[in-house]
Order: C-alpha cells, then structure tokens, then sequence
C-alpha cells in the first residue's frame, strides 16, 4: 500500500528492477535452450525440443503453457533453431525497450482507482498495518475494539527500515537494512525514532503515541521460514529500492540463502 501512495519513485524502481529481472531470466532461458538443442544431435523435431526447454526454464518465473506455443512448432518457416532463438532475443530487446518506455512516461499516480482500495473491497477485515513492518492486521472485523494484532511479523527491511549510530546528540545513518523482526525488538534494547523525531525505547513502543500505541506487539522471536527466503532471495532488488544494502547488522544469515523456494511456501500453508 505504501508503495502505491508514496510517490511513485518507488513503484517506478521496483517495476523496472522486475523488469530486468524478467528480462535476463527469458534471455538465459532463449540461450540454455538453443545450447542444449545443438547439444541434441539425435532429435530431429529440434524446435519443438527447444520450445520444451523454453517453457521449463522459465517455469519458474511465469506459467508458460506448452501448448499456447504449437502454433509456432507448425510453421513452416520455422526449422532453424539459431534463427528462432535470434528472433526470440531481438523482439524480447524491443518489447524490453517499449516498456520501459511506457514505464517511463506512466504516470502511475493516476491510476483511476488506486490498486489497494480495489484490494481492500475484495477483501473484508481490518487493513492498519503494523508501523514497523507493514504486517496487515488479522482481525476480520473492519473497525474492531481493542488493539491490531499480527501473529507473525515480518522483518522491516521489507519497509525500508535502517539503522542508526548515536552518539550523544549525533546521529548516523548506517544504510545498513534492518532485518529483524518487530516482536524480537520489544524484546531488545533498541530504540527507534517516532514520527516526531524522538528516540523510543522498542519496549514502550506504544509511547510513541498512535499508530504504534493502537498495536499490540509481543515478544516473539520466531520469523516465518518464508521471510527469510523472501528477504535473501530478493534483497538485491530490496536494495535497489530503498537505496541502502543487507550488510554489518542487516547481513542476511547464511541459513536463509539455504532455504528454498518449496520449504518457504511449504511452510506457508501449516
Ligand atoms: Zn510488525
Ligand atoms: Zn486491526
């Protein structure tokens, strides 16, 4: 939600990096599968091959159904594998280009109706979001007595939260990411600065008056498996959003560049 109302810098950075990212993964799927066809000398149904591997390579970032691609298997014109897949890079180049283009001139603040008010009408229950991670309220009801609640927080990198070096009055910023979860900092001895400006210790968070004092953070140190990955899987584009880098106390463990993306969205469904 934040990324929709602040600006649209943000958005624009993080549609781009997609983007790219988008980008490079269709242009190595184009070139594995043209070197893996010529490495088959004993297939003579070569286009089909190399439209298997194509679709399977890119599996994993989009839903590519093989047969949406027979009409290309069929025509005629079609039999050389080192034609199709310089055809394939220069119009995926031009498409690239076209977008970024329209990226560029979108001007995505007049979007008719903005993207979390059509969310929010779809979905009934409270939407406040916690001050520190953005964690969306679980609470079914829209206007509920009583504090907003999360069971599980998620680390305030995902916010674009830092850290800062004081000393006595002087303040550092680190540009180094925070990657703690909220409900183990009410647990720690940080603070952090309200919206006013004053340094709150994360144990009365709720001094800082509202939002943070509508919310009822407990201690809790346990951080979904899925975060982790989320964090280490995407903290370069992470980075790039936000301008400020995963390092010193915001180095993302090891273990989370372990975990997979099946053990994260495995553990999502329990
Ligand atoms: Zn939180
Ligand atoms: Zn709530």
């Amino acid at each position: 939600r934040e990324h929709c109302l602040d600006g649209t810098g943000k958005l624009r950075n993080f549609l781009a990096s997609s983007l790219d990212h988008f980008h490079n993964k269709v242009r190595s799927a184009i070139s594995s599968s043209t070197q893996i066809v010529k490495d088959r000398k004993d297939r003579e149904d070569k286009i089909s091959l190399w439209l298997d591997e194509f679709c399977r390579e890119l599996s994993e970032v989009i839903n590519l159904p093989r047969s949406d691609l027979k009409g290309i298997e069929h025509q005629e014109e079609v039999t050389d594998i080192e034609f199709l897949s310089r055809a394939m890079a220069e119009a995926l180049d031009d498409l690239k280009e076209k977008l970024m283009e329209e990226l560029s001139e979108a001007d995505l603040s007049s979007f008719s109706r903005q993207p979390h008010t059509i969310l929010a009408e779809h979905f009934s229950g409270c939407w406040a979001q916690c001050p520190f991670c953005g964690t969306v309220c679980t609470n079914t009801m829209r206007d509920h007595d009583g504090d907003h609640q999360v069971v599980l927080h998620r680390p305030q990198a995902l916010m674009g939260w830092t850290w800062v070096v004081r000393f006595f009055f002087f303040e550092f910023g680190t540009h180094k990411l925070v990657i703690d979860i909220c409900s183990s900092l009410v647990a720690s001895n940080c603070k952090f600065k309200s919206d006013c400006g004053r340094w709150i210790p994360y144990k009365r968070y709720r001094d800082a008056g509202p939002p943070y004092s509508t919310w009822n953070i407990l201690p809790d140190s346990s951080m979904q498996v899925y975060w982790k990955w989320f964090v280490s899987r995407f903290s370069t584009q992470l980075e790039a959003l936000y301008d400020q880098k995963f390092e010193g106390k915001g180095k993302i463990p090891e273990s989370w560049r372990r975990i997979t993306k099946q053990e994260a969205l495995s553990k999502l469904d329990k």
